[in-house]
């Protein structure tokens, strides 16, 4: 936990280069479909790379309250910058933090936390996303080694990825959660393969990409946690991830609420300006309302988290209920915006192309639905009292 004086340097830095630097470069960020080097080895400089990495490998080891505060200021700028280091600080470094061998942490944590190492996190595949039990890339064991084949689907940063971690089957006779295993493959291992750059709809300054494993055999080492645990790896990591993606949700909403009112006090019709007119406010208070619940519950979660609670139907309520109120909010400031909301000349429209795909990627609205539901019904009426 780290002394409130520096919470706060860290929040007033991050205001600073937000405002400044961030928000200023998405334009140039957009048109050449990347972050800008300079600003990647800026977020490296300030140990973005590491927020939630221990100390003991160059990382901030901030707890999921303190790295959720960075979330909320620096998701005020365009969600391509929180993706280049996104996988570093989440599902990319957790399985290795958690479940990874002493080799394993020492080998990937400092590189991963400085940004000299990007990672990947493999788990969709072409015929299985939501789905994710039933994935069917396969790892075979021979002698000392195990062999991997299959495809892994609209990998965020696969393209620049230096280590991979990769869900697969190691039980052939297994169509289910229960046969799963997790393997750290590194950039360069022979049957190892990126496909080309995935053309997006949003969020361009961030690469997907198929990754392509035909016969890559790694050492048996390269095993993350036991044999069997793969799901369980995974779906802790998503657990904390969804938090993390809620949090850009809700900065992004503060982004979103900001340039709505900016513009409504400058636009006028009628002769005044359109702040004036109760149907604006009453879309400004709707996204402040929803906003502030975002913020409320994903404090409220992260808290818990960090005080070792099981949280993963409070992380689903989150992603659920934060990835679609951005949705509702990024809508309603387009719509202030009248048809300057529509042109290229103002960021809204990248905005809200860009906070669509929150809704989809690490678990879509649905299946957080389904896993608040069946937390609830396991634990039947009596939930209400549980906490
Ligand atoms: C930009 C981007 C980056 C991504 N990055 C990564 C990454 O780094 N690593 C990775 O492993 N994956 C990544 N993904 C994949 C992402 O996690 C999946 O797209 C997502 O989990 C949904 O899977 P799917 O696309 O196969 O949809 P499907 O599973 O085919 O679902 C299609 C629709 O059916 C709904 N649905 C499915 N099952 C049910 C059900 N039981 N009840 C009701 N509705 C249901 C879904 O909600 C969805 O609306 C990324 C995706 C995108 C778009």
């Amino acid at each position: 936990m780290l002394e409130q004086e520096t919470r706060q340097q860290i929040r007033d830095m991050l205001e600073r280069f937000v405002a400044e630097e961030l928000i200023p470069a998405e334009a140039e960020m957009a048109a050449n479909k990347a972050v800008p080097d300079h600003l990647i080895t800026k977020m490296a400089d300030m140990g973005l790379f590491g927020l939630s990495v221990p100390s003991e490998w160059g990382g901030l080891g901030m707890t999921l309250e303190e790295e959720v505060e960075v979330l909320l200021i620096l998701c005020r700028a365009s969600l391509s910058f929180r993706s280049v280091l996104g996988i570093n600080n989440g599902v990319g470094s957790y399985g290795i933090l958690v479940h990874g061998s002493d080799e394993q942490r020492a080998r990937h944590l400092s590189r991963l936390a400085s940004g000299e190492e990007i990672a990947s996190f493999c788990l969709t595949e072409p015929d299985f996303g939501s789905d994710a039990a039933s994935i069917r890339t396969r790892a075979t064991r021979d002698g000392d080694s195990w062999v991997l084949n299959g495809t892994k689907r609209y990998i965020t940063n696969a393209p620049h990825a230096g280590v991979f971690t990769i869900i697969a089957r190691t039980d052939p006779n297994s169509t289910n959660h229960k046969g799963l295993s997790a393997f750290l493959v590194e950039r360069g291992t022979p049957g190892l393969e990126v496909g080309a750059t995935d053309e997006k709809m949003g969020l361009v300054g961030s690469h997907t990409a198929d990754v392509i494993l035909n016969n890559c055999r790694i050492p048996a080492e390269s095993m993350l946690g036991q044999e069997g645990d793969g799901f369980k790896i995974a779906m802790s990591a998503l657990e904390r991830g969804r938090i993390g993606i809620a949090a850009s949700a809700a900065g992004m909403s503060r982004r979103l609420i900001d340039e709505a009112i900016a513009y409504a006090q400058t636009r006028t019709t009628f002769g005044k300006p359109i702040a004036d007119h109760q149907l604006i406010q009453a879309m400004i208070a709707d996204s402040e309302t929803e906003a502030f619940a975002a913020e409320s519950m994903i404090m409220e979660s992260a808290r818990r988290y960090d005080a070792g609670q099981d949280c993963s139907r409070e992380a689903s309520c989150c992603k659920l209920f934060a990835t679609e109120a951005v949705g509702r909010i990024a809508d309603r400031t387009l719509q202030i915006f009248g048809g300057a909301g529509y042109m290229r000349d103002y960021p809204i429209e990248q905005l809200y192309r860009d906070v669509r795909v929150l809704r989809i990627y690490e678990g879509t609205s649905q299946i957080q639905q389904l896993i608040i539901a069946k937390n609830l019904l396991k634990q039947g009426a009596s939930s209400m009292r549980r906490k």
